[in-house]
């Protein structure tokens, strides 16, 4: 059985934590846009040099080269048996550039907007250490981590900022998932990592 998944779903839905299970479950890798720019870089290869001049000043990587990214990445033979692409294509313009393969597998983790910022709107970072922790926990912001380090709400976990980027997925999104139409299956993102997990694998 060979498995090429995307993975879809908002902030918060808890898709990277879903696809590293994943890949381990069924012995195929899993990657997202982010990671294969940094390989890339890593590599210290032509490519990656560009690349690396492109985000360095934070500007995004282009619709074709992400596309020639995954390309050169779906030619490694580590994915002879499949792989699971975390949130790729996020929007038409990347849909329509990734030409070159077809998915077997659209899976969507859905979660209401509530969920999301409810799950996301609590959550504070340690600046030193990086973890993440929760509110719902009991952290509060100026607290101190066990590091030492002090936990602080990441401008992009505030509320407003969550609520801008559900809206740039559901508008951006949403008509890639409606292109898909008999590949896209959909997955209850409430609940427990477990949980999730389980339904994932009902709908393989
Ligand atoms: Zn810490």
């Amino acid at each position: 059985m060979m498995y090429k998944i995307l993975l879809m779903g908002p902030q918060g839905s808890g898709k990277g934590t879903q696809a590293e299970k994943l890949s381990v479950h069924l012995g195929i890798p899993a990657f997202g846009m982010g990671q294969l720019i940094r390989d890339e870089i890593a590599t210290g290869s032509d490519f990656g040099k560009k690349l690396y001049d492109i985000i360095l000043p934070g500007n995004l990587v282009s619709d074709e080269d992400a596309a020639h990214l995954l390309q050169l990445r779906l030619q490694k033979p580590d994915v002879e048996r499949g792989y699971i692409l975390d949130g790729y294509p996020r929007n038409l313009a990347q849909h329509a550039a990734f030409t070159f393969d077809t998915p077997t597998h659209v899976l969507v983790i859905d979660l209401s907007r509530e969920e999301s910022l409810k799950r996301l709107g609590g959550r504070l970072t340690c600046r030193g250490c990086g973890k993440v922790g929760a509110m719902s926990d009991g952290l509060k912001p100026g607290d101190h981590c066990p590091c030492g380090g002090e936990w602080y709400q990441r401008a992009d976990d505030t509320p407003v900022a969550i609520e801008r980027r559900l809206e740039i997925y559901e508008k951006d999104t949403a008509p890639v998932i409606t292109k898909y139409g008999s590949l896209v299956r959909h997955i209850d993102g409430v609940g427990s990592v477990e949980e999730v997990f389980e339904r994932i694998l009902k709908v393989l």
